[in-house]
């Protein structure tokens, strides 16, 4: 299956039908979902109803959006109306959503087929989905290699064409980080942009829905769909506009290079901002934004702080009942990682630490935000790695938490700051015999996305040229 766009222009021109595309998606679906685990469930029967209803309208000459009949994935993190939502959990297995998060419902009314729900780290705690309580989604390069995470499945169900487009959330890098491991081109909006209504909530300041393809154009399709203001959500904002320039401003903060860093990756980012150089763009290579060394440990104050609140909720008795009282369920139903967060968090948040940890890191949160919106002044976009390593082996980080949590060095300012962030594959390197995708993270102010896209079809063009 190809791109976005190229599908979008053959459906136009009557060259396919939804309903085939549909066909398509299943039968990759069919031959590689049980290897890659991409997909925790999927509805073929749907999409293909939805799919003939689209081909319908198109047939009658009725109006139709932008991604009418386009196949797509969802998170199983997104409220799906009468289906099982579960966060890639066992607390919630067997738990129906009553109602549709405003991304689902908005893909529905525009006529987008459902295929179905990607794999996750559970409640999307996690940058390899290898915490998922269903299984590990595989790198679709390499079977023994992680896909990232948590949107692992959203990420290689697109860069293995089981769907065109699909749909994650990021809290910390959880588009960005799977999109860089499995080579898609993928979206971390600013914060308030999409609605986070029916989103199961990870960090409610953090957390943001957004699109995955194999196109800069397919992922600003996949924006637009879903990007506006909801009432439904209180942290939505109305969005503002940033213009498309034709040549660039782009800056290189030091602490993006650092020590440990691929040099495979620091290869890639040099080389695109040599041509980026070439093609008549600025480049910043000394903005010294010392603060981003902090971000790690701000991150994993707050994140946990938020969450332990948040999934204060699965009780066993609003959701996810297991065993016979609250503590069996929640020690039943929660993996690992989830419960370490809570208590993490439960710690940071609790009387005489809240001082110590949490709004300390709320504090250098504000200062970090600051001074990462100043330099956003000084230069459009800051261009940098999306992780400092090529996707590592399943099994690598198990046992080692805090090695798991620094692979999100690159992508969780992004999130403390609400600011947007495009990843995209660039070129990919040879490791133990196999071809591994390499990509780099574009990084601008509030509503810059249309910005991110110019500079990343910039990029895109650019990639063969040397
Ligand atoms: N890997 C990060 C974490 O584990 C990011 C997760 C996310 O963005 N949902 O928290």
């Amino acid at each position: 299956m190809s791109d976005v766009t190229k599908i979008l222009d053959e459906l136009a021109a009557g060259s396919v039908t939804s309903e085939s595309l549909v066909i398509q998606c299943f039968q990759t679906i069919k031959s590689k979902n049980d290897d890659i685990f991409a997909f925790v469930r999927t509805y073929e029967d749907e999409a293909m109803a939805a799919a003939k209803a689209s081909d319908a309208r198109r047939n009658e000459g009725k109006p139709l959006s932008r991604i009418d009949g386009l196949p797509i994935a969802i998170k199983d993190n997104f409220s799906y109306q009468d289906h099982v939502t579960s966060s890639g959990s066992n607390i919630l297995k067997n738990y129906e959503a009553p109602f549709d998060a405003t991304v689902v419902a908005k893909l529905k009314e525009a006529g987008a087929d459902i295929i179905g729900q990607t794999n996750m780290d559970e409640f999307a705690m996690g940058s390899s989905t290898e915490n998922s309580a269903f299984g590990v989604t595989k790198n679709p390069f390499d079977a023994t290699r992680v896909a990232g995470g948590s949107s692992g499945g959203a990420a290689a169900a697109v860069a293995t064409d089981m769907a065109p487009l699909s749909f994650g959330s990021d809290t910390g890098g959880s588009i960005r980080q799977p999109a860089a491991f499995c080579g898609v081109v993928g979206l971390k909006p600013t914060y308030g942009a999409v609605s986070r209504y029916g989103l199961h909530a990870l960090a409610s300041s953090l957390d943001q829905i957004g699109p995955l393809a194999s196109s800069v154009d397919g992922v600003e399709i996949g924006y637009e769909a879903i990007q506006g203001f909801d009432p439904l959500d209180s942290t939505s904002k109305k969005a503002e506009s940033v213009p498309v320039k034709e040549h660039y401003t782009i800056g290189v903060p030091k602490q993006f290079m650092a020590e440990g860093t691929d040099s495979r990756i620091l290869n890639a980012l040099n080389k695109t901002l040599d041509k980026l150089e070439a093609a008549g763009h600025t480049i910043k290579r000394d903005i010294d934004l010392q603060i981003l060394e902090q971000s790690v440990a701000i991150y994993y104050i707050i994140l946990p702080a938020e969450a332990s609140a948040n999934l204060a909720r699965y009780d066993g008795i609003r959701f996810g009942s297991h065993g016979n009282d609250v503590i069996d369920s929640r020690s039943q139903g929660f993996g690992p990682e989830v419960k370490r967060r809570i208590m993490l968090g439960t710690y940071a948040l609790s009387a005489g630490y809240a001082d110590k940890f949490y709004k300390r890191a709320q504090s250098a949160r504000a200062k970090l935000t600051q001074e990462l919106l100043e330099v956003l002044e000084s230069v459009d976009v800051l261009i940098g790695p999306v992780v400092p390593e090529l996707p590592f082996k399943i099994g690598a980080k198990q046992s080692d938490p805090l090695a798991m949590y620094l692979s999100d060095i690159y992508t969780i300012p992004v999130n403390l700051a609400g600011l947007p962030g495009l990843t995209m594959p660039v070129t990919t390197t040879e490791e133990d015999g196999v071809q591994l995708p390499i990509a780099l993270q574009i990084i601008g102010r509030p509503w810059s996305e249309k910005q991110l896209f110019s500079v990343g079809r910039i990029i895109e063009h650019n990639k063969g040229a040397s």
